[in-house]
């Protein structure tokens, strides 16, 4: 049985220890590769490996021999030198399948480590940090010689061990951090926003919110290495991030990344990044948002509204076709295909006819809207001359303002006044407004101004009728919003179309109205 070293592996201080040297995570040096290699050509082993044994894991510093497969770190069950570090001194098993010590751990049932020989690495005040190891993939004796080349190995180890150690960033660096009083402190500690300094990848120093956002004690994320907290699948951008901060050229970087929360969830996390020097070493400072509830609503938000247009598109195109079907036996009954109606008859049918064609506008209408919301609707560019274009669109709304005995007047000081954009789209936002002048004008007169603004135009409807009152005026451009005074029929969806095919056209509609006196709509549309 292997017997639970797990408590010296935790010991916080041995950690901390570990941690100043700099070594967990950092990329291959000659200094130790130069040791595993002797190790392996000096007892023939298959493997040798310089490991660090950090919470939960060994991480491979260096390692050498034709045997090794390619990895840089294991879990603890695959690790035969946490053995030799609970023993604190040097392991030999010639037979790993005959000892009891090994014989379980991962490493030999699953890797097929059959000899091992280890070297405990003790620094100079008595942390086990790891050890200078020989692996072989079939039973071997460890001479005693061999021992000796690897202790003699192992105490060199140690030495450029203990070097990055002093060099490394001291400990006292966070308690200075903590230590700091007054406003500074009130902010760190009240701050609504995450803040950290991390150094040699790892938490230097967490406010508590930090720690809150993660769901976790201060203690626990305090010199945790920062990939623990992050999303596996960002950890590669994660990584990108902090070399970037580091080494790259001094600025600060904004980005977004997921992290893991103690419960398991996913967090959205916004964060604000910069470089700084931290006792003489390079290290990030940044602010962390916990934004995930955004995030949520947002992605909930597209998806009903990718949902819905799924929903008009689907309908609209299934409801046109038997609705202008309708429409065209109605025409044909209108017209005494099927012989004579009586008028009684006749009217009936008209009736029919137009809420036919209602209810085929209500569809024309939310396919554009879908086709808007999905970005589908397209939009040409060429020439249009918008007096010709204004005075289509009065004769078409003609019989309607007859209807209402409502005149339609233009006023275009400048014609031709030719711009570039899209014809077909100005003509239906223009056929909109116009309507809705007619429609809630009250009868009085309509007009229409059509005027060069800059390299583009602007064109005005205005009508003296009710106004909008001040609340209502960006609500009517919402889909669906009818006032509730709003007289004859229509769907709500007009004025939102036609907002959207202004944005298309890369112009835009607003609306100015004084109650009692009556509305403008103004159309702006780019050179
Ligand atoms: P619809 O005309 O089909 O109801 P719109 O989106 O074009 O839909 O207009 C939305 C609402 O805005 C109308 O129902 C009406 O209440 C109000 N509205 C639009 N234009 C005017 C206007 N010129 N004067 C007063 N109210 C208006």
């Amino acid at each position: 049985m292997l017997s639970s070293p797990l408590t010296r592996i935790t010991d916080p201080e041995r950690l901390a220890a570990l941690a100043e040297t700099g070594l967990l995570d950092s990329a291959p040096e000659e200094a130790f590769d130069r040791l595993t290699r002797i190790v392996v050509r000096a007892l023939g082993a298959g493997a040798s490996t310089l490991t660090l044994l950090d919470r939960g894991r060994q991480f491979f510093k260096s390692s050498a021999g034709p045997a090794m497969p390619p990895i840089r770190e294991t879990p603890l069950d695959y690790s035969l030198c946490q053995q030799t570090a609970a023993e604190g001194a040097a392991l030999t098993v010639a037979d790993t399948l005959q000892d009891e010590r090994t014989r379980e751990c991962l490493a030999v049932t699953r890797l097929g480590v059959r000899a091992y020989a280890g070297v405990p690495l003790v620094t100079a005040d008595g942390y086990t940090l790891g050890t200078l190891c020989a692996l072989d993939w079939s039973p071997r004796a460890w001479s005693h010689e061999h021992m000796e080349t690897l202790v003699d190995l192992a105490a060199v180890a140690v030495a450029e061990i203990e070097r990055r150690r002093k060099g490394a960033l001291p400990e006292r660096a966070v308690p200075e951090l903590r230590a700091t009083d007054g406003l500074v402190r009130v902010m760190l500690q009240q701050s609504l926003a995450g803040i950290f300094v991390v150094q040699d990848q790892r938490f230097r120093y967490l406010n508590p919110r930090l720690a809150e956002i993660f769901g976790r004690e201060a203690e626990w994320m305090q010199d945790r290495r920062v990939w623990d907290v992050i999303h596996p699948a960002d950890r590669e951008d994660a990584e990108g991030y902090a070399r970037g901060q580091v080494y790259g050229p001094p600025r600060a970087t904004h980005y977004t990344l997921r992290g893991v929360h103690a419960g398991g969830s996913t967090l959205s996390l916004e964060i604000f990044a910069a470089r700084a020097e931290v006792e003489g070493k390079p290290a990030a400072v940044g602010l962390v948002l916990d934004v995930s509830e955004r995030v949520r609503a947002e992605r909930e938000r597209e998806e009903a509204v990718a949902a819905r247009d799924r929903f008009y598109a689907m309908a609209s195109h299934e409801l046109r076709t038997p609705v202008s079907a309708m429409m065209l036996y109605n025409e044909l009954l209108l017209g005494d295909a099927y012989g004579p109606l009586r008028p009684e008859q006749h009217d009936a049918v008209e009736r029919a006819q137009r809420c036919a064609a209602e209810l085929l506008e209500l569809i024309n209408d939310l396919l554009d809207l879908s086709k808007l919301e999905a970005g589908k609707m397209e939009s040409r560019i060429e020439e249009v001359e918008l007096v010709a274009l204004a005075e289509r669109a009065v004769a078409a709304v003609e019989v309607l303002a007859a209807e209402q005995e409502c005149r339609v007047v233009i006023e275009a000081p400048e014609r031709p006044l030719v711009v570039a954009g899209d014809g077909k789209r100005t003509r239906q936002v223009l056929l909109n407004l116009l309507s809705n002048a007619v429609k809630y004008g009250d009868g009085k007169p309509v007009h229409v101004r059509v005027l060069r603004e800059g390299a583009g135009a602007v064109v005005e409807v205005s009508d003296s009728g009710p106004g909008i009152p001040e609340g209502d005026r960006s609500r009517i451009f919402d889909d669906f919003v009818r006032l509730d005074d709003a007289p004859g029929q229509g769907t709500g969806l007009g004025l939102p179309i036609a907002r959207r095919l202004a944005q298309l056209l890369g112009g835009s509609l607003e609306v100015s109205s004084v109650v009692g006196e009556g509305s403008t709509f103004r159309l702006v549309l780019p050179g």
